[in-house]
């Protein structure tokens, strides 16, 4: 049934060549999918391993060193949507509100239903409940996360919340059938991390960070390059805080079309070209909030920019 409403897309990149995998049965987050998923980067990653200097427990020298401290947050640096960084200065230098797009609600909404799924399933799953018995207790839960906003996505909410509850407690049944014992939860959602030695933000909040130290970054909407330089700032911040190489990453796009719901997974390897990307984004921005540089207006503005109208009256 679940294979009927869904499907799920793999895109490995490798030296700029993507190769799609074909779809399964697999639905918002599955464990087992998502480690697969990312073994397939592993010879990759031994030929091309990161450099040491860009590690990021190396927070205090060049190049990791922040010319400043600014408390940026990690979505500031990788969302790259305004190619100028305009928004940037307008939110930060002239202290302009963002308007608030369908987009933006719809996008908040799915990083919330994921999350409540996986926090609430695991709560139950920890206290050896059967996994029929959390879906009855659980599966009304996801209208907490309804407020007036969000109001017109009921349905695109219960189904993500349905569909990430479903694959978890899948996965649970499976392992209590097959060998008897559950595998303790290793996954932790809206993981906090401290990125201040990087110039970043004291309290990011990651999607999901799972066993194997993968790092997992939800996306609603369709593929973007800048998108990868998300996981290498939390990658990079982990580092920073616990010394442990974040190697990994997976970007899952989830997008509703024609009221089905699709997500496509795409493995990250957080190799030295993304983290010095990443580095020189940070950097731009730091010179530029400190020099007070307004940039120009956009080229290619898209009309669903929350600054849309303050640059475009
Ligand atoms: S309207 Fe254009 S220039 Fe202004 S913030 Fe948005 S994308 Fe940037």
């Amino acid at each position: 049934m679940i294979r009927d409403v869904l499907s799920f897309k793999v895109c490995v990149e490798i030296s700029g060549c993507t190769k799609t995998y074909p779809g399964g049965e697999y639905v918002v987050i599955s464990r087992r999918l998502m480690l697969r998923t990312i073994r397939r980067l592993y010879t990759w990653s031994r030929s091309d391993p990161v450099d040491e200097e860009l590690r990021g427990w190396n927070w205090d020298k060049p190049p990791l060193k922040p010319r400043a401290y600014l408390e940026l947050g990690v979505s500031e640096i990788a969302s790259k949507y305004c190619e100028t960084r305009r928004d940037l200065w307008l939110k930060r230098k002239m202290s302009v509100k963002p308007e608030v797009s369908e987009q933006l609600v719809k996008g908040r909404l799915i990083h919330e239903a994921v999350s409540l799924a996986i926090s609430e399933a695991y709560k139950f799953i920890a206290l050896g409940w059967d996994p029929w018995s959390i879906y009855e207790v659980v599966k009304e839960k996801w209208r907490e996360l309804l407020t007036s906003e969000s109001k017109d996505f009921i349905r695109l909410c219960e189904r993500v919340y349905k569909y990430t509850l479903i694959t978890i407690l899948g996965e649970v049944s499976y392992e209590d059938l097959t060998r008897g014992t559950r595998t303790p939860p290793l996954t932790i959602t809206e993981f906090k991390v401290d990125g201040s030695n990087l110039g970043l933000s004291s309290s990011l909040s990651i999607d999901v960070v799972t066993e194997g130290s993968v790092i997992v970054d939800f996306k609603y909407g369709s593929l973007r390059e800048f998108h990868k330089l998300s996981l290498v700032g939390y990658a990079l911040a982990l580092e920073a805080e616990y010394e442990v190489p974040h190697d990994y990453g997976l970007l899952i796009y989830i997008s509703d079309v024609n009221g089905k719901i699709k997500i496509t997974a795409k493995p990250i390897y957080i190799n030295s070209h993304l983290r010095k990307w990443f580095i020189a984004e940070r950097d731009n921005i730091i010179d530029m909030l400190l020099e007070n540089r307004e940039p120009q207006v956009d080229m290619q503005c898209y009309t669903n920019c929350p600054y849309y109208k303050v640059c475009h009256p």
